[in-house]
């Protein structure tokens, strides 16, 4: 067996010790005599499992008593329709701040249910920079100001927080979640899907402040309803209950790696690694502005496109798989979360390297 090193935006790589303790626990959890995916979610087994998840997710992120932790599904794309549904109350428009593919996905969803003011927009540079606090032109009359603090696709992470006053600011982590720490005092509402930083695929976690729930429509449907949701444990129904568990081993995990300041500074010192390579030669190139460069996903060009494909068969040959950047930035993309070890960067380094000499 070989592990390949993993660049996919995700589904991405999860640690190793979290798939080998899945592994050892895979027929048997805890001499239950049952597998995890086999447990009933009200059983005890499964709600001390859940309990614990949520517990170190609180603790990693140092999450204040006052907001509600959400397990559910529909993946971060349900959460662009949830957002307005349940947030919007007597108010009529919500303003979004728009740089990327996602922030557009959950504008073009928002536009069913309000008025969307949008408040900064990069598109006129092909996304490839972070709006200026000053250049926001917020509304105070918003139900919520929108963003995406990292764009998965374009690779562009704002290097700031947005101040928004007295409007909750919702925010849509899911490619930067548990990168490092954050201020979760600063949101209203935090969403990430799973796939990226958290878990397997199947889940979506909300973090949301407890003042911005019971505000939904009375049409919206109860699974819509973070009411619903936050009155029951995420247990109104069935929950995704392997990926939460899975969840909860990497949580486990990020306090065994000493928490999110380690982690913020393994994954600082990743992505510097690959942008020295990119700003040590004419022969890479990145086309995101230098303070909005994403920790997470590094997408670069050659400088000549017509080797994109020798790149990437050289790159797969190597164990270094699923680097080909999405089809509308084009060139290639490094997805490196916390579970791509740094020994992965290192090999994608050497290969740059040793690729740019080769064509001299
Ligand atoms: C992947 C991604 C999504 C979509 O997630 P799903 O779980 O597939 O719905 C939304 N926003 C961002 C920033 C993403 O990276």
């Amino acid at each position: 067996m070989t592990r390949k090193f993993n660049f996919s935006a995700g589904p991405a790589m999860l640690p190793t010790a979290v798939m080998q303790r899945a592994q050892q626990e895979m027929l048997d959890w805890n001499d239950s005599g049952m597998s995890v995916m086999e447990m009933s979610h009200r059983g005890k087994e499964y709600m001390s499992i859940a309990t614990k998840a949520e517990q170190d997710l609180r603790e990693v992120m140092s999450i204040p008593d006052h907001y509600k932790v959400l397990f559910l599904q529909g993946g971060a794309s349900a959460q662009f329709a949830m957002i307005p549904l349940n947030l919007l109350g007597d108010k009529q428009s919500a303003d979004y701040l728009n740089t990327g593919m996602w922030s557009k996905k959950a504008i073009a969803e928002a536009k069913r249910y309000c008025n969307v003011n949008i408040v900064a927009d990069t598109s006129g540079d092909g996304f490839t920079t972070v709006p200026a606090q000053s250049s926001l032109q917020l509304n105070p009359d918003a139900a919520y100001v929108h963003y995406t603090p990292n764009e998965t696709i374009g690779g562009v992470e704002f290097d700031y927080i947005p101040e928004t006053g007295d409007v909750p600011l919702i925010a849509d982590m899911s490619s930067t979640i548990l990168s490092r720490p954050i201020d979760v005092s600063k949101f209203g509402l935090i969403y990430a899907g799973s796939q990226k930083n958290i878990g397997p695929a199947g889940l979506a976690i909300v973090i949301i402040r407890e003042d911005l729930l019971g505000k939904a429509s009375d049409n919206t449907p109860a699974m819509f309803n973070y009411e619903t949701h936050a009155n029951n444990g995420s247990m109104y129904n069935t929950p995704a209950t392997y990926s939460w568990y899975m969840a909860g081993l990497v949580f486990e995990w990020i306090k065994q790696q000493g928490g999110l300041e380690a982690m913020a500074e393994i994954n600082k010192r990743k992505a510097d690694k690959i942008y020295t390579v990119i700003d040590g030669s004419d022969f890479y190139g990145s086309p995101v502005a230098k303070n909005g460069r994403s920790w997470m996903n590094i997408p670069f060009t050659l400088a000549d496109s017509d080797l994109d494909a020798d790149f990437l068969a050289g790159a797969a040959a190597g164990g270094l798989i699923t680097l080909k950047g999405h089809r509308s930035v084009g060139g290639m993309r490094a997805s490196i979360y916390n579970a791509m070890p740094e020994a992965g960067v290192d090999a994608l380094v050497a290969y740059m390297q040793a690729f740019e000499s080769k064509q001299k």
